[in-house]
């Protein structure tokens, strides 16, 4: 099943989209076939994998070869640009021109983590965001505690014409008009529902900029809100997986008081439009 253009041939069943994860981390990988299975059986029919520095490209690509309902993301995440190789321009252009659904992810800024190298992730977010606007790929940004810095470049650069993705937003509820109006989509992550504040973005998210997300295997939701399947690491650790959307769906859905048929609807057509169009 894919998450392009194949509507089910008028089955009526629920599909759920992650427009964020990151399956080719190594402890998802490893178990990537119960992970794959447990998805499709519940209805996962989209997921976007977002690589995070060229170490981690050639599993974004095996993944999505395996997984006809994944589609690739390349990018190099804020925490990752100090090793970055000479030529990491080049080999992220011969990923990107690998397959037509390919975007660019995860990419961004952080002041969370380090703001030591706070020029130098600018450098790398900006050069990233040029060549989605370029060629007009979706792209999928991460952002903590550096909105101020964020919104300037949204704001002053040139942005994709399909809009551009922020994931698990944690911006001001304030920011949410506006960067509709740039051309935002934002992703719900299934954690938030244990973290009230988080919450008020998403009940004002116009549903034409409405997706959810996982960014598996990390961001678990609270225990109520997960699959009765659970996927542990070597360490007997619980990670999160993308089965556990439909929870994560339906309780979004009861706190905007809407049908979760009509969100979930809703999503999918964002997320083709996005990822697809
Ligand atoms: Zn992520």
């Amino acid at each position: 099943m894919t998450g392009c253009g194949n509507q089910g041939a008028g089955v009526a069943a629920m599909r759920f989209f992650d427009s964020h994860n990151h399956l080719q981390d190594k402890r998802l990988y490893s178990l990537f076939d119960a992970v794959f299975s447990l998805a499709e059986g519940a209805g996962i029919a989209g997921m976007t994998v977002n690589g995070t520095r060229p170490e981690d490209w050639s599993a974004v690509r095996e993944v999505c070869s395996r997984c006809g309902s994944c589609h690739p993301a390349y990018g190099v995440h804020p925490w990752f640009v100090d090793a970055l190789p000479p030529d990491w321009r080049e080999i992220l252009f011969s990923f990107l021109d690998s397959s037509p659904r390919s975007s660019i992810g995860e990419i961004g800024l952080d002041r969370w983590k380090t703001s030591e190298n706070f020029s130098l992730q600018k450098e790398v977010f900006l050069w990233q965001l040029a060549q989605a606007a370029k060629r007009n790929l979706p792209v999928s940004i991460h952002c903590l505690r550096a909105w101020g810095e964020m919104m300037e470049v949204l704001r002053t650069e040139k942005l994709p014409e399909r809009g551009f993705l922020l994931h698990a937003y944690g911006g001001p509820v304030d920011f949410v008009s506006e960067l509709e109006s740039l051309g935002a989509y934002f992703s719900f992550n299934g954690n938030f529902l244990g973290r009230p504040r988080k919450m008020p973005p998403f009940l004002l998210v116009s549903p034409d900029r409405l997706l959810v997300e996982t960014d598996a295997p990390d961001m678990r939701p609270p225990p109520v809100f997960r699959s009765l399947s659970q996927v542990l690491d070597c360490q007997g650790q619980e990670l999160n997986h993308p089965a556990n959307l439909p929870f994560v769906y339906a309780e979004l859905a009861k706190q905007r008081r809407v049908s979760l048929s009509e969100m979930a609807e809703g999503i999918e057509e964002n997320f083709n439009r996005f990822f697809c169009g």
